[in-house]
């Protein structure tokens, strides 16, 4: 079977998506979840870990915490950003604070930041609130 391996934000399980529906709507075989949803997605320790390691669509990681100042501004323009990356990108956001291991398992030094995943590997990072179009640069 061809197409893109997406792992579930809600179930954890690994979808396969036929390159040509990303942008259509695609759900989950197992719990019926959107795949490329238009927003930006809380998902937790391990399912962060499976997706980046086995997702074909780039994954784009915002590391926060609730008590961070620039990472609650930047938190509206992460969803703008996943909106407007429907399709080609899934933006998801990692609390720090309920999964503190995420900051050694990928060097984290300050928060707000952002990680793309791309084929099991760290593509690119930044650190520092960004506005919108500077996630979408950054994601795309
Ligand atoms: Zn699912």
């Amino acid at each position: 079977m061809t197409g893109k391996k997406l792992t579930c934000l809600e179930c954890a399980q690994i979808n396969r998506v036929p390159e040509d529906r990303l942008s259509a709507g695609p759900k989950c075989g197992t719990c019926g979840a959107a795949l490329m949803p238009a927003k930006a997605i809380d998902v937790d320790w391990t399912t962060l870990q499976k997706a980046a390691r086995a997702d074909e669509v780039p994954l784009v990681v915002d590391f926060w915490a609730p008590w961070c100042g620039p990472c609650k501004m930047m938190g509206p323009e992460f969803s703008k950003a996943a909106g407007t990356l429907a399709g080609r990108a899934r933006l998801v956001k990692l609390n720090t604070e309920d999964f503190p291991q995420s900051s050694q398992t990928y060097g984290i030094r300050g928060i707000p930041t952002m990680i793309r995943f791309e084929k099991g590997r760290e593509a690119k990072r930044q650190a520092g609130a960004m506005r919108a179009d500077g996630i979408v640069a950054f994601a795309g």
